[in-house]
């Protein structure tokens, strides 16, 4: 009398039509049944013992349970190969050290807002007014007198704020009364030279361009050039 059934799954067959009907049959008897989650094997028989010892001996000779087995035991140490070792993970942390011909050119590295010495102030009470047409004198230098600085940059007089600002600047030279704020020289310049610096009060523009990077400037003279009202002015060193 045959006890217990071992049913292999074959190809195309349906496993879960074969276990209801099964089941039906464990229904009218005392069959328990065991199905490998690997090959999807079924095993039954009505005695829990004896299927218990046919488990584990399916455990052991199932094939595709020993070929997962294998796989994973060769993906392992491929894996730990690839894992980055402790050197490997402090190098990427560590900062790339720049090499000669890795350095980027200076014109593409912006120094920091000089934050040297101020000693105007922007919020004055002048009563002075000096919205004026471009474009700048170009022989301002001779003329005018250095009155103060802004964070290091110099300014030319006459200055009376908010109304009055003069012209600021060594190299890059921005005459203040006539900056429309449109924007432009920042566009344009391509070491980031100038940034914005509010002027509530001036009748020209509530905001300049302020060369906060001079030393940065390449002399490409692109503000020079672009500005509408032609305000701006470039002196070359030497
Ligand atoms: S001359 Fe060229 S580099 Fe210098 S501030 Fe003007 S746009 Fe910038
Ligand atoms: S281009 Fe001339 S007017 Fe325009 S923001 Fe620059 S300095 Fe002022």
């Amino acid at each position: 009398m045959v006890s217990y059934y071992i049913i292999k799954r074959p190809k195309r067959f349906c496993l879960q039509k074969l276990i209801s009907t099964e089941r039906k049959y464990y229904l009218m008897s005392t069959v328990v049944e065991y199905i490998c989650p690997d090959c999807g094997t079924l095993l039954m028989h009505d005695n829990p013992v004896t299927l218990e010892s046919m488990k584990d001996v399916h455990i052991q000779l199932c094939a595709v349970k020993r070929q997962q087995s294998m796989a994973a035991q060769a993906i392992k140490p491929t894996a730990a190969a690839q894992k980055p070792s402790v050197t490997q993970v402090q190098k990427a942390a560590a900062p790339a050290q720049p090499t000669p011909s890795m350095a980027s050119p200076p014109t593409a590295v912006a120094t920091p807002t000089l934050g040297g010495d101020t000693t105007i102030s922007l919020s004055g009470t002048g009563t002075n007014y000096s919205k004026a047409e471009g474009p700048i004198d170009p022989e301002f230098k001779s003329k005018r007198q250095v009155v103060g600085s802004f964070q290091g940059i110099k300014v030319w007089g006459p200055i009376d704020p908010p109304g009055q600002l003069g012209i600021w600047g060594t190299q890059v030279t921005v005459d203040y009364d006539i900056c429309i704020a449109d924007g432009a020289c920042i566009e344009a310049c391509p070491v980031n030279v100038y940034e914005w610096l509010d002027t509530p009060g001036h009748p020209g523009s509530d905001k300049k361009t302020f060369m906060a990077r001079e030393k940065d400037c390449i002399f490409c003279m692109a503000c020079e050039n672009v500005c509408p009202p032609q305000c701006v002015k470039i002196f070359q060193k030497g």
